[in-house]
């Protein structure tokens, strides 16, 4: 089984045409980021920086978030990895924080709101992140973005920390790449704007369910309108891959239904250029990918996105499956 699973690493993710796209890993500790090679990660898509902030009573210092990164960078050897801003607030308990008890945590104080509210917090990881980008392909994407004002004003943060580093003699990329998750329906639907600003999206398919359908993505009780096939997802994940396209950009995928077999030729048929994912999903994903053709899931896609249902689209991604096997 080892031997099959070092032969499916190393083979390329190309469609039967000739399409190659990205198989990336999700992770959530440096540490993680061996496996994902093993399962044959060509990249980490999502870096969740959020252990950092939920390990320890006081807030992680640029120093031990900079050894952190660099431990990815280092060891996806020159590969992309795509690190996310702090994550924290909403349903995340943090002890080196206070933060306000809320009614609505999943609408409230998080992610980039309360980055670009504690500069002095998020400055310290922007430092971190770009000393760390000296040792590897890191890109920087900005968690829960709503509007083009806090795009701007994460990437002024950005630029001072850039300025800093220059005065202090530190090394970090230039021409590091910034781009930012879809996950608020409303970025989803001004991508063709947002992308102006960015190098590149990521969908967050977790976030952008639940905000798209307004189903809590933890309520078991509504577990049933959690639908990722849902027609409004679906022409939302169009409209960002496709205004990423017209751009020149590249979309990628780094909620759950990126390493779902369900959507896998959906998504390939839209044209999304990467696929983040659990690690050990990724064999399964690559074998689907290199079984079917680019040209015959834009076909599947364009059928998707006519029907009326979850329940139908559901229903035709299965009988798909089942067709290949
Ligand atoms: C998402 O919302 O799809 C996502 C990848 O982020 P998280 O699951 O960490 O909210
Ligand atoms: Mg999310």
């Amino acid at each position: 089984e080892l031997q099959l699973l070092k032969e499916s690493a190393n083979l390329p993710a190309v469609t039967t045409d000739g399409h190659h796209v990205e198989l990336f890993g999700n992770i959530g500790k440096a540490k993680d980021s061996k496996n994902a090679l093993t399962m044959g990660a060509a990249g980490i898509g999502l870096y969740r920086t959020e252990f950092l902030y939920m390990e320890n009573d006081t807030l992680p210092t640029e120093d031990v978030q900079f050894g952190e990164y660099k431990k990815v960078a280092e060891q996806m050897k020159g590969q992309p990895v795509i690190i996310r801003t702090m994550d924290i607030g909403g349903d995340k308990e943090l002890k080196c924080l206070d933060l306000p008890h809320e009614m609505n945590p999943f609408l409230g104080y998080r992610a980039i709101r309360i980055s670009l509210n504690r500069p002095d917090i998020f400055k310290v990881q922007l430092r971190a992140l770009l000393r760390a980008s000296a040792f590897g392909d890191i890109h920087i994407m900005y968690p829960m973005i709503a509007s083009v004002e806090e795009v701007k004003k994460a990437n002024a943060i950005l630029d001072e920390c850039k300025q800093e580093l220059r005065n202090e003699s530190k090394d970090f990329n230039e021409n590091i790449k910034v781009g930012i998750m879809i996950e608020v329906p409303a970025a989803a639907v001004i991508s063709p704007i947002l992308v102006k600003y960015v190098d590149f999206f990521s969908i967050g398919t977790n976030d952008l369910c639940q905000y798209t359908l307004a189903v809590d993505r933890m309520n078991e009780n509504i577990g049933y309108l959690y639908q990722p096939l849902h027609p409004a997802v679906l022409r939302l994940i169009k409209t960002v891959i496709d205004a990423s396209h017209a751009q020149g950009k590249f979309t990628g995928m780094c909620g759950e239904m990126g390493g779902d077999p369900m959507a896998t030729m959906i998504l390939l048929g839209l044209g999304l250029d990467e696929f983040s994912m659990t690690a050990s999903s990724i064999p399964l994903i690559k074998n689907i990918v290199r079984s079917v053709s680019k040209a015959e899931c834009e076909g599947i896609a364009a059928k998707a996105l006519e029907m009326d249902t979850a329940e139908e689209i559901t229903a035709y991604a299965k009988s798909l499956l089942a067709e290949k096997g």
